[in-house]
């Protein structure tokens, strides 16, 4: 599934692709598409179609 997300960057809505396979709770870093900066991005999964998303920063 997609998930809008802002960067915490740039403040940019950026949409993150979620494998919902890859297991209820995730955690990973990805850098964003607009400005290149590495953020922390931490996924639960809730349902077939639902999930929530929280990005940070990676570097603080
Ligand atoms: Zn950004």
């Amino acid at each position: 599934m997609e998930i809008s997300v802002e960067c915490p960057y740039c403040g940019e809505s950026l949409e993150l692709w979620v494998d919902q396979s890859g297991g209820q709770v995730q955690k990973y870093v990805e850098d964003c598409a607009v400005c290149c900066q590495p953020m922390e991005v931490m996924v639960e999964i809730e349902g077939d179609d639902e999930a929530s998303v929280s990005v940070r920063r990676f570097d603080d």
